[in-house]
């Protein structure tokens, strides 16, 4: 209960949002509290199996209490809307659509038949409670119900399915967030609020597309979660505008086909940039993943060939000095006729971590291939330099891998050294140099540093 009353007490919150938005207006029958509620059990699964049904029905019941509903109105209209929230559950479960977290664009397209089925179950309800508690017929009940239920999910749940955990929101991610912000970024943003004033100006059933083009703008320019929130702006703005007539469709409002169409219609368009930021943002994570992996070393981690290349290559300007070492393990081979290969997979691994903790963060640390590295120490004198390479060769040769078994896997490493000595000396050169003298250590008897001398 601890855990769960913070979310209890949002369901209440956001129940009262909804009852006081009623007012605004005909088309504007605003009702987030549904999507909170699935969306919360959606990211967290555990929340379906616990008393957190029972605390949020009672919520709700308590928020339409206090501002005046019936206790039978109250109970009717929330029963329905738990059975609607278990529908879309349900629904989310038997299928297996995995809407959070967002990892692909269909799982933002899962929203739909999960909406769908809600927004049935809410039908149905409607088929018995318009006759009950508003004297109406039962068709109007299924069509009404279902076709809110089914704008509130499309508007709503997007929102609470990509909004950032509590946890994520620490003072420092809220200041780098703040710190990336400037007067260019906020442009997308403030072409929605301009694209809905104008949709004022004009008439037409078409003004509802009107910030379609600015939404999509933000798609691009934000992150998934900015791009909801701002869609349900305009989607909010769009209906309360449209029931008072602050835009105008051209179409008579008290006509119910009407309503209906134009609430679709809000709610299809919203569904873009939604399904477009997810888009992109899926493929932008994919992207970096490749770049990440034809970057590094699968095994080791650390960088490829090429990437250390462009890296040090692609630098415009030249450090003060740079020394390079070139590392190779001795004996590797035998350690893998001795203890076979995933054993020598492990003693790579080791010796890289025993090797990045001689390195600044900012050293290019590379796997040649093999059982060979290279290391690039930039802007760090000679002396520093060569006590890097002897702190990394002594470090490696006094800890041993160990095995679960208990056996200690020694291997040591041989180093060559080359220092740039001017501008001249280019980093083929001087990987020429390294080269020579890792096989000069090599020669001499290995486990030990070599630096190139002309
Ligand atoms: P030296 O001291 O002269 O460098 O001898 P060495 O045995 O270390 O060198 P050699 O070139 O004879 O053998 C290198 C071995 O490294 C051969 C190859 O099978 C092994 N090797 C290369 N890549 C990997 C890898 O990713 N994992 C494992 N376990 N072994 C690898
Ligand atoms: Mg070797
Ligand atoms: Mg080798």
């Amino acid at each position: 209960m601890k855990k769960t009353f913070p979310l209890v007490l949002a369901v209440f919150a956001i129940a009262l949002i909804g009852i006081f938005s009623r007012p605004s207006g005909y088309l504007a029958d605003l009702w987030p509290a549904n999507s909170l509620i699935l969306g919360l059990m959606l990211r967290n699964p555990q929340l379906a199996r616990s008393g957190f049904w029972l605390w949020s029905g009672l919520a709700m019941v308590v928020a339409d209490l206090i501002t005046g509903s019936s206790v039978i109105k109250a109970l009717v209209l929330n029963t329905g809307n738990i059975f609607s929230v278990m529908a879309g559950l349900i629904v989310a479960r038997r299928w297996r659509l995995a809407l959070y977290p967002v990892k692909d664009v269909v799982d933002v397209l899962s929203i739909a038949p999960v909406a769908l089925a809600a927004a049935v179950a809410a039908g149905l309800f409607g088929m018995y409670a318009n006759p009950l508690l508003f004297d109406g017929s039962v068709a109007d009940g299924f069509t009404y119900w279902l076709v809110t239920e089914f704008v509130n999910y499309v508007v709503f749940l997007p929102l609470f399915i990509v909004a950032p955990a509590f946890s994520a929101l620490s003072s420092g991610a809220i200041k780098a967030c703040l710190a990336r912000m400037n007067l260019l970024s906020l442009l997308p943003g403030v072409s929605v609020i301009a694209l809905c004033l104008l949709a004022m100006t004009i008439s037409g059933p078409g003004v509802i597309a009107v910030p379609l083009i600015g939404l999509l703008w933000c798609a691009f320019a934000y992150s998934v979660f900015s791009t909801a929130l701002i869609t349900l702006v305009y989607c909010v703005w769009t209906l309360i505008s449209l029931s008072n007539g602050y835009i105008d469709p051209d179409q008579q409002i008290s006509y119910w086909l009407n309503v209906i169409s134009l609430r679709v219609t809000v709610a299809m368009v919203a569904l873009v940039p939604i399904i477009l930021s997810c888009y992109i943002h899926c493929n932008r994570s994919r992207l970096r993943d490749l770049e990440y992996a034809s970057n590094h070393d699968e095994l080791t981690g650390t960088l490829t060939r090429r990437a250390l290349y462009n890296l040090v290559q692609g630098e415009d300007e030249q450090p003060e000095s740079m020394t390079l070492l070139m590392i190779d393990l001795d004996h590797f081979k035998s350690i893998n006729d001795n203890h076979g290969h995933p054993v020598g997979d492990r003693v790579l691994k080791h010796f890289v971590e025993i090797a990045r903790r001689c390195l600044r963060p900012d050293d290019a640390f590379c796997r040649m291939g093999g059982e060979e590295f290279m290391v690039v120490l930039r802007d760090l004198p000679a002396d520093g330099a060569n006590r890097v390479a002897a702190r990394i060769r002594a470090s490696f040769e006094e800890s041993p891998l160990i095995l679960e078994s208990g056996e200690l896997i020694d291997a040591t490493v041989s180093i060559g050294v080359a220092v740039r000595y001017s501008d001249e000396d280019d980093f083929d050169a001087l990987a020429i140099k390294a080269d020579r003298a890792l096989y000069e250590a090599k020669q001499s008897g290995r486990n030990r540093i070599i630096h190139f001398a002309d």
